[in-house]
């Protein structure tokens, strides 16, 4: 998977995949009502989609999403019972695609109902596919066939998302007003889930969470029966009200905290080493690093550690972050350059070159580093750079 020896590279991410498998029983555990899927978006949340979906295969989850037909591609095989949802939804001319691969579309908009109804259409059944067809040649067929079934399943399976208020992807209230009065626009797709999105679940305060919970249901209502998926991670933290057929949590089962303010209850996932290159004493007055944004008050041992902002460290936490060693602080000075961070070791003399550091993990959490860096703890994981290489520890 990695052509970069961990044993030459700057910094290395371990991931604990046991880890996010006791998380995902945490979270099922937290949500009775139906089952919780593993969002393995961004590569996994930058963790690695591939492991990550084949240990919570293996944990027993059966439900998955991904943002991007690629990416639901390139995980298929390792979850052949599961079902795999792309949040993004249906791109035109990809429709025999995701048929072929028993990929659901999250359809968004009445376009992509009509576009994934479409596939039915004889022409596209005889003619090998039909892709790089322009949809507006497709006849419309008001009495499809029924599909022919794939390993049991319905084959024409589909998500149904609403917009409740992320005004993002789903469909609009005009959208789901005219597929209200008119069901037949559903007519031979199997829809697996109608489902929503949180806009503020992190915050259990915020009234939107109930107003989304209100529309969601009035919206359902006026739908054909079928099961709902709602919560996020930190949905399944709102409450019973906020329980569905199918939970979606994605951030959570990678540590980061849905209760933000209240103690994490997740388990830590990550953790960012990174290797001292090299490590010199300067005298008192001596500046380090760009801009010279950091002197010395004393004669100090500076440590140089081969992670920068290109590794997804950010630039940002420059003087505003540590790294920590045998449990205990290490000051970051100066500025965070692209491949480089340097720290004031002079109070751990232990610290040479070859020693790792800990960037991320229990003792500096990727939510303590998002804090320091004006972001969320999604984005710190995500940014994580390929550059880096990813060892597993097996669930
Ligand atoms: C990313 C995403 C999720 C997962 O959200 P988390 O906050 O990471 O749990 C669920 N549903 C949709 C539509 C998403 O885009």
């Amino acid at each position: 998977m990695r052509t970069m020896p961990a044993d030459a590279a700057g910094g290395v991410v371990f991931v604990d995949l046991g880890a996010i498998v006791a998380n995902w029983r945490l979270l099922c555990a937290r949500h009775p009502f139906g089952p919780v899927a593993g969002v393995v978006k961004g590569d996994g949340y930058g963790l690695g989609a591939g492991p990550v979906a084949s240990a919570l295969y293996a944990a027993g989850c059966r439900h998955f999403f991904v943002a991007l037909l690629d990416e639901a591609l390139a995980i298929r095989d390792l979850i052949p019972e599961a079902m795999l949802g792309v949040l993004g939804g249906l791109v035109p001319g990809s429709e025999a695609v995701y048929r072929a691969q028993d990929i659901t579309p999250v359809l968004g908009s009445l376009a992509e109902i009509d576009a994934w109804r479409q596939v039915l259409t004889p022409p596209l059944l005889e003619g090998g596919g039909g892709r790089g067809r322009s949809p507006g040649t497709v006849p419309y067929d008001p009495s499809p066939q029924p599909p022919p079934s794939r390993g049991g399943g319905d084959a024409l399976g589909a998500i149904l998302h609403i917009d409740t208020g992320m005004a993002r992807l789903g469909l609009d209230a005009g959208e789901l007003a005219i597929l209200q009065q008119d069901h037949a626009r559903l007519a031979g797709i199997d829809l697996r889930y109608i489902m929503t999105h949180l806009v503020s679940a992190e915050a259990a305060d915020d009234p939107l969470n109930r107003h989304q919970r209100e529309r969601f249901a009035a919206a359902c209502a006026g739908l054909p029966p079928a099961a709902r998926s709602f919560a996020n991670s930190s949905g399944i933290f709102l409450g019973e009200d906020f329980g569905s057929d199918l939970a979606r949590p994605g951030a959570a089962l990678y540590g980061i905290n849905p209760t933000p303010g209240q103690p994490n209850p997740m388990r830590p996932v990550v953790r960012l080493m990174g290797r001292v290159l090299s490590v010199r004493e300067i005298p008192a007055g001596a500046s380090v690093g760009y801009n010279a944004t950091w002197q010395a008050a004393r004669p100090s041992r500076i440590a140089t550690v081969g992670v920068g902002y290109a590794d997804g460290w950010q630039r940002a936490l420059s003087g505003r972050a540590q790294a920590f060693f045998d449990g205990a602080p290490v000051p970051l000075v100066g500025r965070v350059s692209m491949d480089l961070t340097t720290f004031d070791v002079t109070d751990h003399p232990a610290i040479v070159p070859g020693t790792w550091l800990e960037l991320l993990g229990p003792n500096q959490t990727p939510d303590d580093v998002a804090a320091a860096a004006g972001t969320n703890g999604y984005e710190i994981l995500t940014a994580l750079a390929l550059r880096l290489p990813r060892v597993y520890q097996a669930a």
